[in-house]
């Protein structure tokens, strides 16, 4: 594993913290840039497709008689269940991207995180709070897609969620969008530029600075 030349990145949150939005803002500056190649995982869950989700996109929606034989096969690099839904991460697609060079994002919750740490120590995680409770349940009430059931049991979970955070290296605070995907970004460029990475990555420079190719 230590050869992988992509990062591999956890980002963590509870539901309203606006996760998704700083990952789709990240990855829309990035696009095209040969240089920072990155993309993010597309999970496996059992839970129905939200309006305008689109399956191989969003998510690969499954049923659990599915994704139960996914487990039994080995197919995640790991699962949990997440609001009464499995959730789970293929490892194929990670390592496969991982070892091309790309930079993995995984959008997954603090159960998973847990695995994946295991997994690959060196894997950066990253925990994304609100600036308040207020704030989190007015983004929830936005959102526009949720029953209010559906909002309020969210909100008991989200605290639950939270109580995760100390588990992860950085933490962002989304009070400000733009300070929060500065900040993101600064993460990320940090962690492209460990020693161990550069070493795999510039090789051949490192060779001609040293007379040694
Ligand atoms: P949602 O249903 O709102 O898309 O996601 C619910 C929670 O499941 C979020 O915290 C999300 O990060 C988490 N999640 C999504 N995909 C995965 C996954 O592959 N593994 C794990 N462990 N959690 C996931």
């Amino acid at each position: 594993m230590a050869s992988l030349l992509g990062n591999l990145f956890i980002l963590a949150a509870p539901s309203g913290a606006g996760k998704s939005s700083l990952i789709k803002a990240l990855m829309e500056k990035y696009e095209g840039n040969a240089n920072t190649p990155m993309q993010v995982s597309v999970s496996h869950t059992t839970r129905q497709p939200r309006p305008g989700e689109v399956d191989g996109v969003h998510y690969h929606f499954v049923t659990r008689e599915q994704f139960e034989a996914l487990i039994e096969q080995g197919v995640f690099f790991e699962y949990a269940e997440v609001f009464g839904n499995y959730y789970g991460t293929s490892r194929v697609t990670i390592e496969q991207t991982l070892y091309r060079g790309i930079d993995v994002f995984l959008d997954i919750d603090w159960q998973g995180a847990r695995q994946v740490t295991k997994l690959m120590p060196d894997t950066c995680g990253i925990f994304i709070l609100p600036p308040s409770l207020d704030v989190l349940e007015q983004r929830l009430n936005h959102r526009g897609q949720d029953s209010d059931e559906v909002i309020a049991s969210r909100m008991a979970k989200a605290v639950d969620e939270m109580s995760h955070f100390n588990e992860f290296g950085h933490i962002i605070i989304n009070d400000d969008f733009a300070t929060a995907l500065n900040e993101l970004e600064a993460i990320v460029t940090a962690q492209r530029l460990r020693s161990a990475k550069q070493q795999i990555r510039h090789q051949p420079l490192f060779d001609s600075l040293l007379g040694t190719a």
